[in-house]
């Protein structure tokens, strides 16, 4: 009998990576909803907790419905190795934990996740972990700031709000040459527009909360090596600090895997309807998007992306009152700082996402009062467009007049 060959394509592993089926002969996945395992005899608990066999032991440690999600995830981002997490906070709090001591630098692209930021500044700086931020674009910085106490260096593209397009390629060699490890927050591109580890990351960051799951169901995060001895420090970290992933919610990640690459084309094609409509807008005074040929990052984003996102910021003319009235005219959009959904979402990143920061820093970033930001879904492109049509379309009426 021929061993059929496994198929390679991400549709495919999106679908069949990582279910092993149970004696049940069950079709879809099953949720093993329990804490602990049992074992055939006191021989077997011994060798399996000694780790000399394997097999499960306790929820925190391995789960298979966790794992086949690790497997899955795994197999999508091209790599051998997953650890599942509670949270995508948590993946970033155990990469650090696992990796990092007191008196060791880490570099990091300026515009990460607000959480990211506050977790380097706020938590980890009272362990003796110095966060060096760096511009995401600003290759020369990024040469500087990288020291030989650099050991990990950490960026999120696209940026956020802005859509900042870091070259992933340049920073990785950056940060080998100096013995650093790399990690990508891949969160906003998925495994289906970018592929970190064929450009050099040695770990990619999950937020599984956002497109992983697609529709706003459950937090959930991981950690994805292609390196087995890295992977043995991450998984000894997690499973001993303690925020696995629950069977319920990698069961609802395994159900959104299945759909990612579908999601993520369509996501990626209504953007971009969106964004030309915008820059058309007599009140739109400027769209980021790096599916626009006026994007600084655009070229860089269609050599190492194989799509331009979901994520568009746009300038309306006015200040903070016009951005309030377009985000409040909306009927239909969810006004949320969520994204990764099959909900189209809005909000005004001054006032929310970055709010904590000061009013200088967000000059300095370029998030102005007049900055909105949409994470577009899945309803029918024109659907959002006539939705945000609403406001903006009377902020061209009120300053003709
Ligand atoms: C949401 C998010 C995180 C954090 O993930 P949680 O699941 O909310 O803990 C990290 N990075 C990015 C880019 C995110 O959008």
């Amino acid at each position: 009998m021929t061993v059929p060959t496994v198929p390679r394509d991400l549709q495919t592993h999106a679908i069949r990576a990582g279910q092993q089926r149970t004696a049940e002969c069950e079709h879809s996945d099953p949720i093993f909803a329990t804490s602990s395992f049992i074992f055939n005899s006191a021989a077997d608990a011994a060798a399996k907790f000694a780790q000399k066999t394997p097999g499960n032991v306790y929820s925190r440690f391995t789960n298979p419905t966790v794992r086949a999600f690790e497997h899955r995830l795994a197999a999508l981002e091209g790599a051998a190795y997953c650890v599942a997490s509670a949270s995508g906070m948590s993946a970033i709090l155990c990469l650090a934990l696992a990796l990092l001591k007191v008196g060791d630098r880490v570099a990091v692209s300026t515009s990460v996740f607000g959480s990211t930021v506050s977790l380097f500044t706020k938590i980890l700086s009272r362990f003796g972990i110095i966060a060096d931020f760096v511009p995401l674009t600003d290759l020369a910085a990024w040469r500087k700031a990288i020291t030989p106490d650099t050991r990990l260096v950490f960026v999120e593209t696209p940026s956020n709000p802005l859509c900042d397009i870091g070259d992933l390629a340049a920073l990785a060699a950056l940060a080998h040459e100096a013995g650093a490890l790399f990690a990508v927050d891949n969160v906003y591109c998925t495994p289906v527009l970018q592929q970190p580890f064929a450009l050099g990351a040695d770990v990619v960051v999950h937020s599984a909360t956002k497109y992983l799951d697609g529709q706003g169901r459950c937090v959930g995060g991981a950690l994805v090596t292609d390196d087995k001895a890295l992977h043995e420090k991450l998984f000894n970290t997690l499973r001993t600090a303690g925020p696995a992933m629950s069977p319920f919610n990698a069961w609802v990640f395994l159900k959104g895997l299945e759909t990612l690459p579908l999601r993520m084309r369509a996501h990626c094609d209504h953007a971009a309807e969106v964004a030309h409509w915008l820059v058309d807008h007599p009140a739109v005074t400027k769209v980021h998007y790096p599916g626009l040929a006026s994007h600084p990052g655009h070229d860089l984003a269609a050599r190492q992306q194989s799509g331009f996102g979901a994520i568009i910021s746009f300038e309306v003319s006015g200040d903070k009152d016009s951005a309030w009235q377009v985000i409040d005219s909306t009927q239909m959009l969810s006004i949320t700082a969520n994204l990764g959904d099959v909900k189209t979402t809005i909000t005004h990143p001054a006032s929310t996402t970055h709010s904590r920061i000061s009013a200088d820093e967000r000059k300095a970033a370029g998030i102005g009062d007049e900055l909105i930001r949409v994470a577009v879904g899945l309803e029918p492109p024109a659907d959002i467009i006539a939705d945000l049509a609403r406001g903006l379309d009377h902020i061209e009426a009120r300053s003709k007049s």
